[in-house]
């Protein structure tokens, strides 16, 4: 246990405390900040906002990407994009932040619980299909779970801590099923399966930018798509469904306030600059710890699946088992060496114990067994 602490102060070459994830700014931050101030446009109207999503838009290969106060506020209107309405079933994995549930729940749907990979830790699209065919039936192009006699909307599989899901296999099943693919990429900007980046596979996506994101506007989000249609309308009701007018206030629906501070998006772009160099430097990160924990035959370090590219955003390892996690997590954190368990899964929280669950042996496995270490870039 000590030389893992003594590996990691080596690492971030300190002894004082290292915490689990730190935001960088390297680069033009503070001049574009000051811009943003000397223009007086820090609000909600500007050219950051603009400027961040044609150059997200670019980075990821979608067509559209519109900025968003939050990631859970993208993954809320990418839900009622892909028309989720109240009373309907959204199916997503057990192991994910509670964002993911809170945006479905917020439209009035529920949760559907499947199983993750155990080599991803996200959505498994053997689970997700074996689901369907054992709960669901196809009429009028139309999922009904036969359980619940509800409509299954969407999926939203989770590309946990920037590891690519079997995102194509998931899309393939969706497809067939009649079920919209609304990927929830908040942690994997800068991961990619087959060369295609994360969160652009289905008509929608989602990512996030909150303080421990790869990158970070402080906090923010941003919904991408290929669709001209639903980026207008994404647009529409991020910034109060409010019709285009000289000076006239006329709104045509109820929209939302999520859209993006100037400020925030300033912020942004500048961090945005950097990520290429944010990748290289964890991607190096986790060569080591891969190295490192290689010559330990009780603790894995958790690398990249098959035909995936990771930004390694949060670094995993995988212990032997619950007790064995609860000493490390002790000891780490006890040595100034800032580590966490993976979340609760989200179908044992109060509020989502009466939704559906299939069996989700994986994730309880892996609920037991995965603790993050200090992922941040390091300096120097
Ligand atoms: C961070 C995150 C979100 C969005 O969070 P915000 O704090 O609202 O930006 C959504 N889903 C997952 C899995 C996340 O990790």
């Amino acid at each position: 246990m000590q030389e893992i602490v003594d590996f990691i102060q080596k690492t971030f070459k300190t002894k004082e405390f290292i915490p689990l994830h730190e935001p960088r700014f390297f680069g033009n931050e503070k001049k574009y900040l000051n811009e943003c101030i000397d223009s007086t446009f820090v609000s909600s109207v500007g050219k950051f906002v603009d400027t961040f999503e044609r150059e997200f838009a670019k980075k990821v290969g979608s067509k559209y990407a519109v900025a968003t106060v939050n990631g859970t506020a993208a993954l809320h209107i990418a839900l009622l994009l892909a028309d989720v309405k109240q009373g309907d079933e959204v199916i997503t994995q057990p192991l994910t932040f509670i964002a993911t549930c809170n945006a479905i729940s917020y439209i009035g749907a529920k949760p559907v619980f499947v199983d993750v990979d155990l080599d991803t830790m996200g959505l498994s699209p053997i689970a997700l299909e074996s689901f369907l065919k054992a709960n669901c039936e196809i009429k009028d192009k139309k999922c009904i779970n036969k359980t619940t006699g509800k409509i299954i909307k969407a999926c939203v599989p989770m590309h946990t801590f920037g590891h690519s899901c079997h995102i194509e296999q998931i899309k393939n099943i969706c497809d067939a099923w009649h079920v919209e693919l609304v990927e929830d990429a908040a942690e994997s900007l800068g991961s990619y399966y087959k060369n295609k980046h994360t969160g652009t596979f289905g008509r929608l996506g989602a990512f996030s930018f909150n303080g421990n994101k790869i990158i970070t506007s402080g906090g923010g989000g941003v919904i991408v798509t290929d669709d001209e249609v639903l980026a207008k309308k994404a647009k529409h009701l991020t910034t109060t469904a409010k019709v285009p007018h000289a000076y006239e206030f006329v709104h045509d629906m109820i929209g939302y306030n999520y859209r993006m501070p100037n400020l925030n998006a300033a912020l942004l772009v500048a961090q945005l600059e950097q990520l290429d160099g944010f990748l290289e430097n964890k991607r190096e990160l986790a060569c080591g710890y891969a190295e490192f924990f290689s010559k330990m035959d009780d603790i894995k370090f958790i690398e990249e699946p098959n035909n995936a590219k990771s930004n390694y955003w949060l670094q995993a390892i995988l212990l032997e088992d619950k007790n064995k996690r609860d000493i490390f997590l002790e000891f780490a954190n006890k040595n100034g060496v800032m580590s966490r368990p993976i979340w609760r899964l989200m179908n044992e929280l109060e509020m989502f114990e009466a939704c559906q669950c299939a069996d989700v042996t994986n994730a309880k496995f892996l609920e037991e067994r995965v603790v993050n270490i200090p992922s941040s870039v390091r300096l120097g």
